[in-house]
């Protein structure tokens, strides 16, 4: 699957796959001198993490182990409602864990930052964030992101993980869809 194949749906491809390569190289090899050795749990937050975490989690050399979390947040559309819910909770205990979480993006941060206060409740030893992708709107946010891959435009992108209407999230890059597709 490359840009060619997603013909009239794409407006443009705004990170490459050997990009995204790139950086996640250089961001397993910031996470690997961090930890020192260190146990990780990496918790995913389905479904748009998926990638981000098969990538990631393959360039680390520290010992990890991976859970998954499903929350709600943006349903279909493109905006987000501000209202987390938890569809799919840890099967791990967090009692002293090094936490880390695998985000895709944050846009406004409500997600994540609802998410870390949860986390941090159940009593680990630290939670730290990366995460692929982030737009502007998240610096209003006050939610310390140790790990940041790209900080983006605030358009909305799909690709890598990433879906409009559970579509496009196969595609190895991350692209901008044209405005036809989305109604705009
Ligand atoms: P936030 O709560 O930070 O506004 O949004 C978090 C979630 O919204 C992300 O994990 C992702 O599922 C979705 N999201 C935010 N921005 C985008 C975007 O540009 N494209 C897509 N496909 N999803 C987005
Ligand atoms: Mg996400
Ligand atoms: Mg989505």
């Amino acid at each position: 699957m490359d840009a060619e194949d997603m013909g009239a749906d794409l407006e443009k491809v705004l990170l490459s796959q050997e990009q995204i390569d790139t950086r996640l190289t250089e961001m397993a090899a910031e996470i690997d001198a961090d930890y020192a050795g260190r146990d990780v749990l990496l918790v995913g937050v389905l479904r748009g993490a998926v990638m981000v975490m098969a990538d990631l989690s393959r360039k680390l050399h520290s010992p990890v182990q991976m859970d998954w979390m499903a929350v709600s947040s943006y349903g279909s559309g493109t905006k987000s409602s501000g209202v987390v819910r938890i569809l799919k909770d840890l099967d791990t205990d967090l009692t002293g864990r090094d936490v880390l979480i695998v985000e895709d993006i944050i846009d406004s941060g409500l997600t994540l930052s609802w998410l870390v206060g949860n986390l941090r409740s159940r009593g680990p030893a630290s939670v730290e964030i990366a995460t692929l992708l982030r737009k502007p709107e998240a610096a209003k946010v006050a939610v310390d992101v140790r790990y940041v891959g790209f900080d983006i435009p605030p358009e909305f992108v799909v690709g890598y993980g990433l879906d409009y209407g559970e579509q496009y999230r196969h595609l190895p890059f991350v692209g901008t869809l044209a405005p036809h597709v989305y109604g705009g």
